[in-house]
């Protein structure tokens, strides 16, 4: 039984994000998706915390092995108090890989937890929640790079901010 925990800011959750929940029901029985509450990104989050985590939830429920869930401690606390075997990450490009070898290494020492990376798929690999709120405040179409029903509310949160 291994129990995964992927963890991200979400803002929005996209068809990236999905590509690797999917996939990681190849290397884990369990796999926590993790809203980190308190971003380390220098703006506000378009979308409040349980906001994320309900379309993360929407995407995931045919995913049995998927449960939604936030932390507003450090990652590898929640790891330790949830028992996971491993973190999960995705690997876009080679921009990605400092950053995250960094975050790894950094668990690694706090808690010997180790993070496995999964190699984005080439078809969503240039997606990222930025690109998408950057698109949706030109009003470009979102639908392939995010479900249709995230591309709706993720509209109508530009709109009215
Ligand atoms: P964070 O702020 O922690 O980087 P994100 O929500 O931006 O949170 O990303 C969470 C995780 O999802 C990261 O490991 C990121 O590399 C991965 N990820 C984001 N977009 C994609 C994508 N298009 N393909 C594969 N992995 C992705």
């Amino acid at each position: 039984m291994k129990r995964a925990l992927f963890p991200g800011t979400f803002d929005p959750p996209t068809l990236g994000h999905l590509d690797i929940i999917q996939r990681a029901a190849s290397i884990c029985n369990k796999l926590y998706v993790g809203v980190a509450e308190n971003s380390n990104k220098p703006s506000q989050t378009l979308f409040t915390t349980l906001e994320r985590m309900a379309m993360l939830q929407e995407m995931t429920r045919a995913m049995p092995y998927v449960e939604v869930v936030s932390f507003s401690t450090l990652v590898v606390e929640f790891a330790k108090q949830h028992q996971i075997d491993f973190l999960l990450r995705g690997l876009r490009a080679f921009s990605d890989f400092e950053y995250e070898f960094r975050m790894a290494l950094t668990n690694r020492h706090l808690s010997g937890i180790e993070t496995v990376f999964l190699m984005a798929d080439e078809r969503v690999a240039h997606i990222s929640s930025t690109l998408i709120r950057e698109l949706a405040r030109y009003h470009a179409p979102l639908s392939t790079f995010v479900p249709k029903e995230i591309a709706l509310r993720v509209a109508e949160r530009i709109a009215q901010s």
